[in-house]
């Protein structure tokens, strides 16, 4: 089993011990763990101060730490060192810059806000909204963010909550942006700790779509504590649920180049 989505407590909500994450893993049979946790963001000029994620200052503690457990462990598991990074169009390349300062094997791409996340017109894409303006931002966001080739993968591409009423446009958009992730070949991921919290992700009619397209699909763990990747009940109700859809992940094929 391959996992490319785990936290630790450098973003400030994630518990446990780097080490405890891996040792958890091992226990469970995991065979590649990739850390993603969410990535500093170079808001250069701006300064914005973003919560959620590893400070600016705390990202060599982080490299250095999953390289030494890659190193530590490496008989028993393959690690990866990866980031959990919006597309954010005005920081992308001087962030990226950031990161190849001290290296890094991959990132995947979890849009939490539209626009560049600090301006007016940003929303957080988990919160519920009425507005299928900012859905079709944040579709073309994700799609742009994977046209830059950089990303593995979509973190919880059904992410948008949306609480308005006009369902039939909503479906139109949800199936366009389906089709488009299809085309451009990158797997969609099902989120598990979405799935487990029952929060508006994993979306039944993104989902649904999905199986439809045939789009590959991942299940990440999305980890912020390390008993996550224990949780094999949660994992196999996940897999029933897309199994029942005719879906079959495709986590053992992924590889990192
Ligand atoms: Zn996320
Ligand atoms: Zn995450």
């Amino acid at each position: 089993m391959r996992n490319f989505h785990t936290h630790t407590k450098r973003c400030g909500h994630a518990r446990g011990n780097d080490e405890d994450y891996v040792i958890e893993a091992i226990e469970t049979g995991i065979s590649v763990l990739g850390f993603s946790d969410h990535s500093p963001m170079v808001f250069a000029p701006e300064n914005h101060h973003s919560s959620f994620r590893v400070p600016l200052e705390k990202a060599e503690d982080y490299v250095r730490s999953v390289n030494s457990l890659k190193e530590k462990y490496k008989d028993d598991i393959k690690i990866y060192l990866g980031y959990e990074m919006e597309y954010y169009p005005k920081f992308f390349d001087q962030t990226l810059a950031f990161h190849e300062q001290f290296g890094y094997d991959y990132l995947i791409l979890g849009q939490h806000f539209t626009y560049n996340e600090y301006e007016k017109k940003s929303i957080h894409t988990g919160s519920k909204n009425k507005d299928l303006d900012s859905f079709d931002v944040f579709i073309e966001q994700v799609l742009t963010g994977l046209q830059t080739g950089k990303y593995l993968y979509v973190a919880h591409p059904d992410l948008y909550y949306y609480v308005g009423r006009d369902e039939d446009a909503f479906l139109k958009k949800n199936e366009y942006y389906v089709k488009e992730l299809k085309k451009l070949g990158y797997p969609v991921e099902f989120n598990l700790l979405g799935f487990y919290d029952k929060r508006n992700y994993p979306d039944k009619r993104f989902w649904e779509m999905v199986a439809k397209e045939g789009n590959d699909v991942v299940i990440g763990f999305d980890a912020h504590d390390p008993w996550v990747l224990s949780d094999m009940k949660t994992y196999h109700q996940a897999l029933d649920y897309l199994h029942s859809l005719g879906i079959e992940p495709i986590n053992d094929k992924i590889e990192i180049k």
